[in-house]
């Protein structure tokens, strides 16, 4: 495995590459949510790509940019395990320069749901991913579900510039308690483990309600707040369609739904495709 830490040591190994490439960005702190989707890559592609980079631009003044953990050796032994060809893992200057050309995110789509709570946040983090889709050469890019508002923006940008690369949605993977894995679960202690569980419970309720013929949104998003009582502090619950347009009745295979809520520490957001 190569690690690149500059863009012309990424374009010299990739220019040896023949075949599909499969790329795979992350933040780093790799966890198995990470890796399913690096496997998934591996397996589908002739060469493989992850990159780590704590982007700043998609931190708001006051969140945990500083705090964000990293953990390189263990993320780069991971990586070395999985047949990783290329570990990019950019330092600061090589991806930015002052006064930028910027992208923005949609002004309706960006800016309802995680948009309006971290405003600013999608701007940046569209103006990473277009840098390492286009850094990359991906022919084949893969997202976790589990940021789902920003896989549909990714797969918005990539059909408005008309990118030539193709957005692979990926499952969300949980613990064996149903806790979506993410980086920031590091930061539960205590009681916040067991209290952080009543997200996947109450996105497990409303697909229960929706099973047994209850479609409502209204009141699907009643019980689940119900159940989300365990959480500091609820942020949202939503029931939106694939492209995010908020749904008064549930549509069975074109609906998502979104929870955000504050458990001790961390922030968390988890949803299910129904
Ligand atoms: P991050 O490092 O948090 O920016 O995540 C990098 C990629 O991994 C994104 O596409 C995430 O959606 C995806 N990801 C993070 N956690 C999970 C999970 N539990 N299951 C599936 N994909 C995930």
């Amino acid at each position: 495995m190569i690690i690149a830490r500059t863009i012309d040591e990424l374009q010299k190994v990739k220019r040896e590459f023949k075949g599909s490439i499969g790329f795979v960005p992350t933040m780093g702190a790799l966890h198995q949510g990470h890796l399913s989707l690096i496997h998934q890559a591996k397996e589908e592609n002739d060469h493989l790509i992850v990159s780590v980079f704590v982007n700043p631009t998609q931190f708001l003044e006051g969140e945990d940019l500083d705090s964000y953990p990293r953990r390189e050796d263990a993320d780069r032994k991971i990586c070395e395990l999985a047949g990783v060809d290329i570990l990019f893992m950019p330092m600061i200057d090589q991806m930015y320069e002052k006064d930028e050309l910027c992208i923005g995110a949609p002004a309706i789509r960006g800016y309802i749901l995680e948009g309006e709570k971290r405003p600013g946040h999608f701007d940046g983090m569209l103006q990473v991913v277009m840098k390492l889709l286009n850094l990359s050469g991906a022919t084949n890019a893969y997202f976790g579900k589990k940021d789902a508002q920003q896989l549909a923006l990714i797969t918005q940008m990539v059909r408005n510039y008309f990118m030539d690369v193709n957005i692979i949605p990926c499952e969300i993977v949980r613990d064996e308690r149903g806790l979506a894995l993410s980086s920031r679960n590091m930061y539960l202690h205590g009681d916040e483990k067991e209290r952080a569980l009543c997200l996947s419970r109450s996105l497990k309720r409303a697909t229960k309600m929706v099973m047994a013929g209850e479609h409502n949104a209204e009141t699907i998003k009643k019980e689940m707040l119900n159940v989300l009582s365990d959480a500091d502090e609820v942020e949202y619950v939503a029931i939106v369609d694939r492209e995010f347009n908020a749904l008064e009745e549930v549509e069975i295979g074109n609906t998502i739904i979104l929870v955000a809520a504050w458990v001790g520490k961390p922030r968390l957001i988890d949803n299910i495709w129904i």
